[in-house]
């Protein structure tokens, strides 16, 4: 591969791996490397990359993402890029991971809204990380093993729930469905339809508070994202977010001034609301980015 794409298809993956004489799951230690390079850290300049290996033989990546301006917790990390990539393409499961650097606390326990996320195999690539006795022989170890007597999903929730990379309908419809056409331009009704249909896909089974975001650039491209939450409430990241890896996946790398028009759809009245953190978000990185919120039930 001559330039890593946020997602790769398996035909292109096995390619590549097999150009190199190596497996698809070896691949994801080359490909780490290059992925650091999309990272977007102002702040720190610390570089992570974060390369995932799917159920469906498809490669993602991941990468960290600053806001100056902004407190530190607006920030997302690489295995949260990397997971919200999974989601907004739709991949059920995430098998092998190859990252930069040891995983942070934080991100060891984002990832346990994956089902049967300790199973998932991690390979830390930083060569100042000593071998571990316990990984396999391409380096990779059980997560399990590396976020022992985790608190996750399963302390909180039935079993059978959808979990983040679950399939999931959240049935919500705008408050006022009048409101999608009258007095609203073309794109802001788009922008509606398109942050409900993401709000449909949240992961709220914490607050029950779903809710999604939709941006579109001075190109007219739209981009979306919704709201995940994690069972230790604070790595949860917020739909903006979410919708800014879409932005940085998929907008040809652009700066975010270039985001021109957002709408945010949550439930009235929620409990966890994403209005004015959302807005604070937008007017630091785009100040004039046109911002609606519509509500759902
Ligand atoms: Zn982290």
């Amino acid at each position: 591969m001559d330039k890593p794409n946020f997602v790769t298809r398996p035909e292109e993956a096995e390619s590549a791996a097999k150009q190199l004489g190596v497996s698809v799951v070896q691949l994801l230690h080359s490909l780490v490397k290059p992925a650091q390079s999309f990272a977007r850290p102002p702040i720190s300049k610390f570089h992570v990359g974060a390369v995932g290996l799917g159920s469906s033989g498809r490669i993602f990546l991941g990468v960290n993402v600053e806001f100056p301006g902004l407190p530190l917790h607006h920030s997302i990390h690489a295995e949260q890029f990397l997971i919200t990539n999974l989601t907004l393409n739709g991949e059920r499961q995430l098998r092998f991971f190859a990252v930069s650097d040891a995983p942070c606390g934080h991100c060891r326990q984002f990832l346990q809204e994956i089902r049967d996320a300790p199973e998932i195999r991690v390979l830390i690539t930083d060569p100042k990380t000593a071998a571990d006795p316990d990984a396999d022989s391409d380096g990779f170890l059980r997560l399990g093993s590396i976020l022992p007597h985790r608190f996750g999903p399963e302390d909180l929730l039935g079993k059978d729930l959808p979990l983040i990379l679950d399939h999931r309908d959240n049935s919500l419809t705008i408050s006022d469905p009048d409101s999608i056409s009258n007095g609203n331009t073309d794109i802001t009704s788009e922008l509606k339809r398109t942050a409900l249909a993401a709000a449909n896909r949240s992961y709220s089974p914490y607050s029950s508070c779903q809710s999604g975001v939709a941006l579109v650039d001075c190109d007219g491209k739209v981009y979306r994202g919704w709201y995940m939450e994690s069972a230790a409430y604070n790595p949860s990241l917020g739909p903006v977010q979410a919708a800014l890896v879409d932005y940085i996946a998929n907008g040809g790398g652009g700066g975010y001034e270039r985001i021109i028009g957002a709408v945010l759809v949550e439930k009235e009245n929620a409990v966890v609301r994403q209005e004015l953190t959302a807005r604070l978000l937008l007017q630091t990185i785009s100040p004039k980015c046109e911002f609606n919120v519509f509500h759902c039930r």
